[in-house]
């Protein structure tokens, strides 16, 4: 079959790298470089706890793909710290770990349990115990490797489903007509998924993340969703480094408030919260912005419309490996998606 993916995020490309597995002719347009929107960055937290059972047997598919890509290029791709998850969801994210089958442990403080570069332990925690995070610098150049000969460096202008019933693809060098077709444009999806007739109601806002100094290394990956003010994620990106993302007024960071001042306003309020709360230098030392998008949290999502396939989500990164093995199997119409 002839594929085309627009974008080479890490959905894109992973998938772009199992269809070249399986044989198929593919051309994955990027009108950037590989892995550099919202994939950017070295590393993410990668975890097990999620609200619904459902995510968790599929991070748990995620883990035997990123063991599978590790072996492959003889480097590991996560490290397993551990991911501590504190907070309003705990207990249903602790239920559907105990329903899918998933290691894990609810400790108090003084437990000895918790390795957190905090003021104040928390009093009770969710041990993800298989959690940590992923080596995106790994990611990136294993697929690279794997799938960047198909990378056509173009932006995709426009998509259209020919009256034949193929995927139309409109690029600088024109034209070209495909079999089938996956959008996963990131930030961009909405607007191209809208010519070929897919909503996907998004709902942008801006978003960073920002790095401080920690003394001491091996800290755990943490979730924290306090009820009386945003949460934040947390965890070492490397050597005496601790990246901090989240607790920021909503209000701040939507789209029409523009880059410059959500950045500002997510700095001052990450760079508080550091000095209040974490045993950290607050100077910040890194950030990474990228866009996100609010409503959607930890699912997955998938449109269809004829040859077309649209994918989106929030927090993707960790399921990398399944995602694009799944996409792969669904564009070539071997196996249903795994989620819509
Ligand atoms: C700061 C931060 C922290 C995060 N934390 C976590 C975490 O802890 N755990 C986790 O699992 N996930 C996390 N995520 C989310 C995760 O990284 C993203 O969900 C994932 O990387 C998205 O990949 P993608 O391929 O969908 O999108 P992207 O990486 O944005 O890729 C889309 C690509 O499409 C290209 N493109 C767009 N329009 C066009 C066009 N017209 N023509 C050609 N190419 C086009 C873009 O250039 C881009 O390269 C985090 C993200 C950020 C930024």
């Amino acid at each position: 079959m002839r594929i085309a993916v627009v974008g080479a995020g890490v959905v894109g490309i992973s998938t772009t790298a199992a269809l070249l597995d399986s044989g198929h002719q593919v051309d994955c347009y990027e009108s950037g470089t590989i892995m550099g929107e919202r994939s950017a960055g070295s590393t993410r937290i990668f975890r097990f706890a999620h609200v619904d059972p459902e995510l968790v047997r599929l991070a748990q598919r995620a883990k035997v793909g990123f063991d599978r890509w590790s072996e492959q290029a003889g480097r590991p791709m996560l490290v397993n710290s551990e991911c501590v998850v504190t907070g309003t969801d705990m207990a249903a994210r602790a239920a559907a770990m105990a329903e899918a089958g998933a290691d894990h442990e609810v400790v108090g403080a003084g437990s000895g349990r918790l390795r957190l570069p905090v003021r104040d332990e928390p009093a009770v925690a969710l041990i993800d115990v298989g959690g940590g995070v992923v080596d995106v610098d790994a990611v990136r150049d294993f697929l690279t490797r794997r799938a960047g000969s198909a990378v056509v460096p173009e932006p995709v202008y426009r998509l259209d489903v020919t009256p034949g019933g193929a995927a139309r693809v409109t690029a600088v060098d024109g034209r070209r007509d495909y079999d089938a077709l996956l959008v996963a444009a990131g930030a961009n999806t909405a607007h191209l998924a809208e010519q070929v007739g897919i909503s996907t109601s998004p709902s942008l806002a801006h978003h960073l993340r920002c790095t401080f100094r920690v003394d001491g290394d091996a800290w755990q990956s943490w979730i924290d969703k306090p009820a009386d003010r945003p949460g934040t994620y947390q965890h070492q990106t490397g050597p005496g480094q601790w990246a901090v993302g989240g607790r920021v007024d909503p209000g701040l960071t939507v789209w029409e408030v523009g880059k410059d001042a959500a950045v500002d306003a997510s700095r001052v309020a990450l760079v508080d919260y550091a000095r209040e709360h974490l045993a950290v230098d607050p100077s910040v030392v890194d950030s990474l912005y990228c866009t996100t998008d609010p409503q959607l949290g930890d699912g997955i999502h998938l449109r269809r419309n004829g040859p077309v396939t649209v994918v989106y989500g929030d927090n993707l990164m960790k399921f990398a490996p399944v995602l694009g093995s799944d996409l792969a199997l669904s564009l070539t119409g071997e196996e249903q998606p795994a989620r819509s």
